[in-house]
């Protein structure tokens, strides 16, 4: 056991060990959140749920949805969720970012480039779908928003739906690098393509990521080494603060706030308080 609530002890060579094994399965939001290790521990060791509500996530989520409802009526060749389409159109959390005619502009946009993939040139259609493969001890997971496959060709198109303020394609590259590795080896494909359909405000459009498949053993250890940077960078202190531009957006953010000046050697104890307290706080909101 991590922690003894009434002994107050706690084991941290257990805390590296589950933070260890949960590396094993490795995604690309795991090692996004591994760049700040206080937040992966919260995270993925803890399961520290802080219940704060994310705007940004929830705007995404929904934009997601609205994509997914819009090519499954595609590719089943009906309009049974075009209910469901007016209604998020007409009430949905996007409003407080995005115009609704951008929004419908993109879901005309993308289902007429897909409508042309299916029709003209012969590719199956994969919606919201994950695949994994192994890169020697660890398990690639992907959840592909949306994924082309012509069995013919072999050629393989992974579409990843990004919202925001502004996109930076450069901080896909890693994410890019882990779907067309997975695509490559599941497909059997030495053209895979990776691009990123994004709605930001007053811009909606599509940026190819650039990741070069040609030389396979050299591109394995180059993400291999990619994800044991990261690893260690978490083994080396799980409670690590790393200060970004998008620590506002953090559900820990409260927590670190409270906690800026305490010595790390004692962060293990702030988290055991502060979720003690939070925990009696859901209950007696219960
Ligand atoms: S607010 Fe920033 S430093 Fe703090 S846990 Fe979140 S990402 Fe890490």
């Amino acid at each position: 056991m991590m922690y003894n609530k009434e002994t107050k002890n706690y084991n941290y060579y257990d805390i590296l060990e589950k933070g260890y094994l949960s590396f094993r399965k490795i995604s690309f939001s795991k090692l996004k959140t591994a760049e700040c290790p206080l937040k992966y521990t919260l995270k993925y060791i803890y399961g520290f749920n802080t219940q704060i509500e994310n705007i940004h996530l929830e705007i995404g989520k929904e934009i997601h949805k609205l994509f997914e409802l819009t090519l499954s009526d595609l590719k089943n060749n009906t309009d049974k969720n075009s209910i469901e389409i007016m209604n998020i159109l007409e009430n949905g959390t996007y409003k407080q970012k995005f115009e609704t005619q951008d929004v419908i502009s993109a879901l005309f946009n993308i289902k007429k480039k897909a409508n042309i993939l299916l029709e003209k040139y012969n590719f199956e259609m994969e919606i919201e779908k994950s695949f994994n493969y192994k890169l020697k001890e660890f398990e690639l997971l992907g959840i592909f928003d949306l994924l082309f496959f012509n069995p013919k060709t072999k050629q393989v198109i992974i579409v990843d739906h990004k919202t925001g303020k502004k996109i930076y394609p450069n901080t896909y590259f890693v994410q890019g690098a882990i779907y067309k590795y997975i695509a490559h080896n599941v497909f059997n494909s030495n053209n895979v393509k990776f691009y990123l359909n994004y709605i930001v405000k007053n811009n909606n459009g599509e940026h190819l990521i650039k990741v070069n498949m040609e030389k396979d053993k050299k591109y394995e250890e180059y993400l291999y080494s990619i994800i044991t940077e990261k690893l260690n960078k978490y083994i080396k202190n799980p409670f690590k603060k790393e200060e970004n531009f998008l620590c506002k957006y953090c559900e820990y953010y409260e927590f670190c706030q409270k906690y800026k000046n305490i010595e790390y050697s004692n962060v293990l104890e702030y988290i055991i308080s502060y979720i003690d307290e939070k925990l009696e706080e859901l209950e007696f909101a219960i």
